[in-house]
């Protein structure tokens, strides 16, 4: 199938005050970051909170300039392309954010959140925008009783739902969710995540899913890439991720899953220390500060990406056995 967001050594570096007299110092948000999604087909993102994932996202939907590297989307280049020349872009590209409460205008009735995207990109009039969204809330399971109130007056639940039907007014190709149920109760968080394979199908939609929990991504995703401080440190399709994963940092994510059945239980492996910072992340492998078993080696050197091309497996690690 078609590769519908592909992304080749994307960075990002933010100057930031480096303590008095006006100095900068530059954070590096991302490193070095390449991956692709096929139409159709859901990326998970995973990693603690910090490691820049989130960046990411806002990188690709170009809410953020990058630093370096490419992002194809659709066929197109759009990395260096300038506000004017991305409403194509704009179009095909939506952001589901963790917080419902923060990303919907408490000002504004559920019916208008949901029809602006139509007012700001199209010249439907007003009779046409309302009857496309009276077919959205339809479709993520809301309706014309939600469609004349605030989103305030809703649950957790709904206002995800909300979010969505914004999110899908477009008819987009490719959707970035950040945290869209981190926020959620547990049994809602199921429902959400029911519904958007629902919709990836129905609409053909290609996710880029972010999450610092791999357990959220499990059911969703079809490949999956486990980022740390800024670059992705494994990636590979779903079941070799949960069933083989080879990065320490990966196995140490995944022990920290609750497993019910005790004869499937993982040992747990307890991570030391925290998330360095990426102003001046640590030599060599960027995990080595952490890594159960870090050698010399791993302090002065960077580890090359091993491929396993029989699989799409990928990992960065001195000491990974296939
Ligand atoms: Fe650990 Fe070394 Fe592998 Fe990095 S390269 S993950 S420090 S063993
Ligand atoms: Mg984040």
């Amino acid at each position: 199938s078609n590769t519908l967001l592909k992304v080749d050594g994307l960075k990002k570096s933010f100057s930031i005050p480096d303590g008095m007299f006006g100095k900068k110092k530059m954070l590096k948000a991302v490193h070095d970051v390449s991956f692709h999604i096929p139409e159709g087909k859901t990326f998970s993102l995973v990693g603690e909170s910090g490691c820049g994932k989130s960046t990411t996202g806002r990188l690709i939907s170009r809410l953020l300039d990058p630093s370096e590297g490419e992002i194809w989307i659709d066929g197109e280049e759009i990395s260096q392309r300038k506000e004017a020349q991305l409403k194509v872009m704009r179009k095909k590209v939506q952001m589901i954010f963790q917080d419902p409460y923060a990303s919907l205008n408490p000002r504004m009735k559920v019916r208008d959140i949901i029809a602006e995207p139509l007012a700001i990109h199209t010249n439907l009039s007003r009779a046409e925008r309302y009857q496309q969204v009276s077919e959205i809330l339809e479709i993520v399971g809301l309706s014309e009783y939600h469609a004349n109130r605030y989103a305030h007056e809703f649950s957790g639940g709904q206002r995800q739902r909300i979010g969505i039907a914004r999110a899908l007014i477009l008819k987009p190709k490719l959707i970035i969710a950040d945290e869209p149920v981190s926020a959620l109760d547990v049994s809602i968080q199921a429902q959400i995540l029911n519904l958007l394979k629902d919709l990836q199908s129905e609409f053909h939609l290609t996710y880029l899913f972010i999450s610092h929990d791999l357990s959220v991504v499990e059911h969703i995703s079809d490949h999956i890439g486990v980022m740390y401080l800024g670059t992705i440190v494994e990636s590979g399709p779903k079941e070799v991720i949960f069933a083989n994963p080879k990065h320490p940092y990966t196995k140490a994510l995944l022990s920290s899953i609750p497993i019910p059945d005790p004869r499937l239980r993982r040992e747990r492996i307890i991570l030391q220390g925290d998330l360095p910072s990426p102003v001046n992340p640590p030599s060599g492998c960027r995990f080595h500060t952490r890594c159960p078993i870090a050698k010399d080696l791993c302090k002065t050197t960077e580890p090359a990406v091993h491929k396993d091309d029989g699989k799409g497996h990928m990992v960065a690690c001195h000491f990974v056995e296939y």
